[in-house]
């Protein structure tokens, strides 16, 4: 690990000053992922810039939305109670993630920003192009148990880490943002990015921007939700396969459903088509599995992985299940 200095900042403004001024610097919340990446030498900021003192803690509802601030805590977020009332699909998704230490000191902006776990980028003897471009995937023709089964690249077949995030990706939230060019709004789907050929990018954020919270727009998925997430130990270990999943009913019919899935693509992965599939559909297992096998569409394993394949479809239909009250 390199010598670092440390800093720390009390407004939005200086923030944000502190990055632009400084390419060596980095913002440090609850240092959960920062501080490994940095023991590994696979990051070495030169400057780290405490941005825990920031007024972004908050969880309120602001009209027909529910904010949640940067630096609001995952282990808050998902026992407050507006959240578990109105998006329980969320609190599901961040129990799911890490352990409950952990939980208590990871933040939502750095759950978001936190880097991929694929075993080549955290060696550094090992090719990695998302680490240092242009060296290779050590992972496409290597262990590549955990990898991802959609959206890869010939340059990255890693996957985003992130439970939370699949949860978010489905409400339809929106990263709030501000940096040197002023205040935007991404939508969550835009948020994350696929690898192509500059899989060193996770996400569309410039420069000096700061994620300053997360809105996540009412909706009337509170009673049929679930979040199932398949991984080699019950705790403490990041997906093989999860799904989100939140069904509106009536009756037996699905009115309208939302689907996110983790642990396969390089971002919080979406099943769009799948859930235009179920609408009007009679929540059956029957149908879920026919929507498996249309959410399976363009996926493809590389050798150690190829076990998603069948895993990635099962955990769909098991979690729609349970959604809609029908496991
Ligand atoms: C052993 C272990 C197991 C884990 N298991 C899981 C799991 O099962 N599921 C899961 O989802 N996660 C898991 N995690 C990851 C954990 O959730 C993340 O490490 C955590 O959420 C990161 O948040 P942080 O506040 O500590 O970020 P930090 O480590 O402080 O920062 C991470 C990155 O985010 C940037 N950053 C932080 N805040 C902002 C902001 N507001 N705007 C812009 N950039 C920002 C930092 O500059 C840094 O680059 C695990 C972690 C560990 C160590």
């Amino acid at each position: 690990m390199i010598n670092f200095g440390y800093s720390r900042v009390s407004t939005i403004k200086a923030a944000v000053e502190a990055l632009s001024k400084d390419s060596n610097a980095q913002w440090i919340a609850g240092g959960t992922n920062l501080v490994d990446l940095m023991k590994k030498g696979v990051t070495t900021p030169e400057k780290l810039i405490d941005i825990n003192n920031l007024p972004l803690k908050e969880i309120k509802k602001t009209g027909n939305k529910l904010y949640i601030g940067a630096l609001a805590l995952n282990s808050e977020v998902a026992e407050n109670e507006l959240v578990r009332k109105e998006q329980p699909l969320l609190s599901l998704a961040l129990q799911a993630g890490a352990s409950q230490q952990i939980r208590n000191m990871a933040t939502i902006g750095g759950n978001m920003m936190q880097r991929t776990r694929c075993s080549y980028f955290y060696n550094t003897d090992m090719p990695c192009n998302k680490r240092e471009p242009g060296t290779g995937c050590g992972a496409l023709k290597g262990f590549n148990r955990m990898h991802a089964i959609f959206g890869t690249s010939e340059k990255c077949i890693a996957v985003h880490p992130s439970d939370m995030c699949i949860a978010l990706v489905a409400l339809d939230a929106a990263v709030l943002v501000t940096g040197p060019k002023g205040d935007r709004r991404i939508s969550f789907q835009n948020f994350h990015r696929l690898p192509g050929d500059t899989p060193q990018k996770d996400n569309t954020l410039e420069r000096g921007e700061l994620i300053t919270g997360i809105e996540i727009p009412d909706n009337s998925y509170q009673d049929h939700v679930h979040y199932l997430k398949v991984r080699d130990r019950t705790s403490y270990a990041f997906a093989l396969v999860s799904v989100a999943a939140a069904v509106n009913l009536q009756g037996d019919t699905i009115q309208d459903v939302r689907l996110g899935m983790g642990g396969v693509a390089h971002k919080p992965w979406r099943l769009t088509e799948t859930e235009n599939f179920l609408k009007g559909k009679k929540a059956s297992e029957a149908t879920f599995r026919q929507a498996a096998e249309l959410a399976l569409k363009g996926a493809h394993g590389f050798g150690h992985n190829n076990f998603k394949l069948k895993l990635a479809p099962n955990t769909l239909v098991e979690a729609l299940k349970i959604a809609a009250g029908k496991a």
